[in-house]
């Protein structure tokens, strides 16, 4: 195994965690690289199995000492991914998988341009604003003003997707699972320097159909849900008339 990076990212609620589970269920020699943040768990979340919760001043102790590969503040809290995953992962000859956020995708890809970017997005906003709705009634916990910035702040993630190599719609879950499985093979076989063979053409053709240059269609439906035209964002607010689905 050639110890790649995977990136993804994905405006919260897109349904990242549930695709990664679901890919790591099927895919070996996968490692998770698990987060240090600074936010507070979150419904039934550990300590060391989402993210490493620390607080503010052992974070900014922790980056001051250079531990981080990168960081980013989001929604008020830091979040970083600790240099130690990358050379873990790579001594046991192991690819990562980063679950990170725009900013953070920049500087790793400024570091590693080999890294694999995949974006995940939701169809529309309001299925974006069901999901995360319905993953906070499930946790107990529905806060409207919290959902309201989420999706705001959904949008201004979306209109950066073009800065990655794969682009994925979750709308139907097994699609986007098989899709984001056929990135995993076929960018394993590529960057070993392999040649993909009849056994893995089928994963060629749906790897092939995410790259962000053949994506660019289905996204324009997505991206004017969104509120993004062909200059950015134009009329973000727009979608938020707050009915319940
Ligand atoms: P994220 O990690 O991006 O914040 P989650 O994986 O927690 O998002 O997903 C948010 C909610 O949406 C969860 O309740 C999840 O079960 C649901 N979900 C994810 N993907 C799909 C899908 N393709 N179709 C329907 N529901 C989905
Ligand atoms: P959440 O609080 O919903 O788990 O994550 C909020 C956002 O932070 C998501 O976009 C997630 O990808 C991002 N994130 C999680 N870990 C990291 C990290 O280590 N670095 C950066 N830059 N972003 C992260």
């Amino acid at each position: 195994m050639a110890g790649i990076l995977f990136i993804i990212s994905a405006p919260s609620g897109s349904g990242k965690s549930t695709l990664v589970n679901a890919l790591r269920s099927q895919v070996g020699g996968l490692d998770f690289s698990i987060s240090w943040t600074t936010r507070k768990p979150r419904g039934s979340e550990e300590d060391g199995r989402e993210y490493h919760f620390t607080s503010r001043e052992t974070f900014e102790s922790m980056r001051d000492a250079g531990e981080f590969l990168e960081y980013a503040e989001v929604f008020g809290n830091y979040y970083g991914t600790a240099r130690r995953s990358l050379d873990e992962a790579r001594a046991a000859g192991r690819d990562l998988l980063l679950d990170i956020d725009v900013q953070g995708a920049r500087q790793v890809v400024a570091r590693l341009p080999q890294a694999v970017t995949i974006f995940i997005a939701p169809p529309n906003p309001k299925v974006l604003r069901t999901r995360l709705r319905n993953r906070s009634r499930a946790e107990g916990n529905v806060d409207e003003q919290i959902l309201f910035r989420r999706l705001n702040e959904a949008s201004k993630e979306i209109e950066n997707c073009h800065e990655y190599r794969y682009i994925l719609v979750n709308d139907v879950l097994e699609r986007a699972v098989a899709q984001l499985e056929a990135i995993v093979v076929v960018e394993r076989i590529l960057q070993s320097g392999g040649v993909i063979d009849l056994e893995h053409r089928r994963d060629f053709e749906i790897a092939e159909s995410c790259l962000e240059r053949n994506v660019r269609e289905r996204l324009q439906p997505v991206l004017e849900a969104f509120g993004i035209g062909p200059h950015g964002s134009e009329q973000r607010y727009l979608f938020l008339e707050d009915t319940d689905e």
